[in-house]
């Protein structure tokens, strides 16, 4: 196992994590591949009313209004569907599923 001796000198060594070796901390996350995260958009059989392209997807957006699930075009982003999604989004409480 390579090891680096800690800047200070204290003697303890701590451990390199090297690509592909899971780490032993919650803190220790691997580099991210991709340049930002990237939504996934689910497809949905339909036409747009508004510029007649079959392009329609759902998924979350965040709004002033908070998190909705919508279906839009994705030529001209015009909205089929807007429906209230999970207070917070992404993240799941456990009182959520009470
Ligand atoms: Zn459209």
């Amino acid at each position: 196992m390579p090891g680096v001796s800690r800047p200070g000198g204290c003697g303890a060594p701590f451990t390199v994590v090297t690509a592909g070796v899971s780490p032993m901390s919650n803190f220790v996350f691997a580099r991210p591949a991709e340049a930002a995260p990237v939504q996934a958009r689910e497809p949905v059989a339909g036409v747009c009313p508004e510029c007649g392209a079959e392009d329609l997807r759902r998924y979350p957006v965040l709004s002033e209004g908070g998190w909705f699930l919508v279906v839009k075009c994705q030529a001209c982003l015009c909205s089929l569907s807007r429906e209230p999604w999970r207070r917070l989004g992404h993240v799941e409480l456990l009182s959520d599923a009470l």
